[in-house]
């Protein structure tokens, strides 16, 4: 059984229970050097092989999996945030399934999940945005035709724009030209969680130029919309007069 883990955004205290007790069992641990913080491993056994696998390509990591199986040995394939987002999980689940591995996945606290707590902001704002749009921009690699940057901009939803930080020019003019007004506010934040955390605040219009003044040019996570404003609704959810199955409204209390 390989256990695939989220490890979250670089607080080692952000992973869960079960991921964290899980590595700490293991026998052959392969992790994301690139991005995983390492002090996530500080309790794994001595004994454990540890493997990078920003050093690694695909056969490598399937072929080190496969043979810690055939030896009866614990497996660990560390991902940074959750593997669900850009985590390039499932062409290595699908290898498995293929060999007839077992394996499971224990989600984790994706990065652009920590930079709205960091920023202590939510993304679904009543009156705001009720939509979350997880995207990137297309760099050396494509993104499908149909979802362009500029086409998603016209929902003027919440975004959050994974590795892309060093497009930020372009990345900005796409969205006014898409649909938000240049003033739409903007966080950049770099390393979230991590002791080196920076925060940079502005709008569709002046962050290029900060997160450029500041040297941010990865492992940043950029956020878009009206969410960082000022204005919203309240929710209905704990409106006095707003009924739900747990709680009656004032009037019938
Ligand atoms: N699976 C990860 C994302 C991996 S892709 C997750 O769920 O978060 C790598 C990109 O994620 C980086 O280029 C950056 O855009 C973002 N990222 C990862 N960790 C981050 C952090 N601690 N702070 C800000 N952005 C981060």
């Amino acid at each position: 059984m390989i256990h695939f883990i989220g490890a979250g955004p670089g607080d080692p205290d952000l992973i869960t229970v079960k991921g964290k007790r899980l590595i700490d069992e293991a026998d052959v641990i392969i992790y994301a050097g690139s991005l995983v913080n390492p002090d996530v491993l500080n309790g794994a056994k001595p004994t454990a092989t540890i493997h990078n696998s920003a050093y690694m390509n695909l056969d490598e990591v399937i072929e080190v999996m496969c043979k810690a199986e055939k030896e009866g040995l614990r497996t660990v394939r560390v991902h940074t945030g959750d593997p669900a987002i850009y985590g390039a999980i499932r062409e290595q689940m699908d290898r498995l399934e293929e060999k007839g591995i077992e394996f499971d996945v224990i989600p984790g606290v994706s990065s652009f999940l920590a930079v709205a707590a960091v920023l202590k902001k939510e993304y679904t704002l009543p009156d705001v945005s009720q939509t979350v749009i997880v995207t990137r921009m297309e760099g050396r690699t494509p993104v499908p035709e149909k979802e362009k940057l500029i086409d998603l901009a016209r929902h003027n939803a919440s975004m959050a724009i994974f590795l892309s930080i060093g497009f930020i020019d372009e990345m900005c003019k796409t969205l006014i030209e898409g649909g938000y007004a240049p003033d739409t506010p903007v966080a950049v934040v770099y390393k979230a969680t991590w002791p080196d955390e920076k925060t940079v605040l502005g709008s569709l219009a002046d962050i290029a130029g900060k997160v450029k003044a500041e040297k941010i040019d990865r492992t940043a996570l950029t956020v878009v919309g009206g969410f960082l404003g000022g204005g919203y609704g309240l929710s209905k959810l704990y409106d006095k007069s707003f009924t739900t199955m747990f709680r009656k409204g004032a009037e019938e209390q």
